[in-house]
């Protein structure tokens, strides 16, 4: 697989390099030279075969020159090692939940992906990779989490203060092994700013091999695929083969992979582009002008971004038309209070407590099917667990939800982690003697 920048599309790079980088020097992002198509008797009879084997099927298409198949397949097998259940709601809605992995986020299918791709791509001469993240909840539980155990890596996972939930902090500080988690004492722009200033630092750079697990890392995107086509085959299975996918957005890295399984030959009907009040992309494919704003806070915040960072690769897949894109995807913003009032009408239809994310998917769907009554399924993709957000729900509504094994697994675990000042020097210090 040989990838180009989006800034510069002449530049080839393989797989490894992107996958290291994260980055082109040119501040694009990498996107494959071919988008390769699956064979369409296989995309008819998806239903005949695993998760694992579609996911196989799809990672050798666009990556099978970068590892041998042997090795592809481990990977796929051990880090694709949970269900994406497909449950139907009514005759025509459906929710795809991508929350039963290690962390209760769709976030595990790129981090447990990457992982592993990243262990293989290093030679055995090297030195452990030294990953770091800033995290303002989600991401980093899910590479925590994601990278435990895995050998040859060791990760360095920095949090703002008492600004993530319970659960999340569990599965931050509670790992021991490869996995260290720093408690900063300021904000995630703080936390982001001090990993930034470490890649950037020569010192550091000269003594480390540092990489990020950034969510735009091309080994992050791939695995994200896999799920688009493992729902169509469930509905596949039931006779179903006409589908929307509704999806909870921020950085649009997951409908961008939904959008790069289109490219690669999934027959969706319609992508619909499901955001919080952060909405520069549903202004965007209005308006035509791209107007990134600072991000505002909301209850759904793992979507709480301004300028979708993801954004540029699907311009790029679409040829930055516009109009041929909006053609195929639709979007719709919810405020606080709509997404309050969908996840009490997701309840109260149907029994279904959904996270804050999920719920404004839902919304979007439906407000998508008002306007395009028809005979398809509309798919919301569920991404994360609603025991991650205890603060949104009612307390009627908070009783009501499970407890997954993952969280009580972490009851009673010992917090592990190091506390911080916004000071890079002492950061520094930290990464270079681990004290
Ligand atoms: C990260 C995240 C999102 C947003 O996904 P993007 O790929 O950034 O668009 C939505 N919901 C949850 C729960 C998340 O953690």
């Amino acid at each position: 697989m040989q990838l180009y920048s989006t800034n510069n599309k002449e530049l080839r790079v393989p797989f490894k390099e992107a996958v290291f980088n994260s980055l082109p020097a040119d501040k694009g992002l990498y996107m494959p030279v071919i988008i390769p198509t699956l064979d369409a008797h296989f995309i008819q009879n998806l239903a005949q075969f695993t998760f694992q084997d579609i996911a196989f099927q799809i990672a050798s298409a666009l990556i099978g020159d970068a590892l041998p198949a042997s090795t592809l397949r481990r990977i796929i097998d051990d880090a694709i090692d949970f269900e994406a259940p497909v449950r139907p709601l009514d005759s025509g809605t459906a929710v795809l939940e991508l929350f039963h992995g290690p962390s209760l986020a769709f976030k595990d299918f790129g981090a447990r992906f990457m992982s592993r791709v990243m262990a293989a791509l290093s030679q055995s001469d090297e030195r452990v990779l030294d990953v770091l993240v800033a995290t303002s909840g989600d991401t980093g539980g899910a590479v925590a989490l994601g990278f435990l155990g895995v050998p040859g890596t060791r990760v360095t996972i920095l949090y703002p203060k008492g600004k993530v939930s319970p659960v999340q902090e569990l599965q931050l500080t509670t790992n021991g092994q490869n996995i260290r988690a720093i408690e900063v004492d300021g904000t995630f722009d703080d936390c982001q700013a001090l990993v930034k200033e470490a890649f950037n630092n020569p010192e550091l750079k000269a003594a480390l091999r540092l990489t990020s697990a950034n969510s735009i890392n091309i080994a992050r995107l791939i695995p994200q695929t896999f799920y688009y086509f493992w729902a169509y085959a469930q509905l596949q299975a039931q006779g179903i083969r006409k589908v929307v996918f509704s999806v909870p957005s921020g950085n649009f890295g997951n409908i961008g992979a939904g959008l790069l399984a289109y490219k690669m030959g999934l027959p969706v009907e319609h992508f619909i582009a499901a955001t919080n009040v952060n909405d520069t992309v549903p202004r965007f494919l209005q308006s035509g002008r791209y107007e990134p704003r600072p991000s505002v806070q909301t209850l759904a915040n793992a979507m709480d971004v301004g300028n979708p960072s993801n954004w540029v690769r699907i311009m790029d897949m679409f040829g930055n038309d516009r109009e041929a894109l909006a053609r195929l995807v639709s979007s719709y913003t919810a405020t606080d209070a709509e997404t309050q009032d969908a996840i009490r009408a997701i309840f109260d239809r149907y029994g279904y407590v959904a996270c804050p994310h999920t719920a404004i998917a839902w919304l979007a769907a439906k407000r998508y099917r008002q306007r395009h009554p028809g005979t398809y399924a509309a798919v919301f993709l569920s991404t994360a667990h609603p025991c991650k957000f205890p603060e949104v729900f009612p307390e009627e509504l908070a009783a009501k939800i499970p407890m997954p094994t993952q969280v009580n697994d972490l009851e009673g675990r010992e917090k592990q982690t190091v506390a911080l000042e916004v000071d890079f020097d002492a950061f520094k210090r930290y990464l270079m003697t681990g004290q």
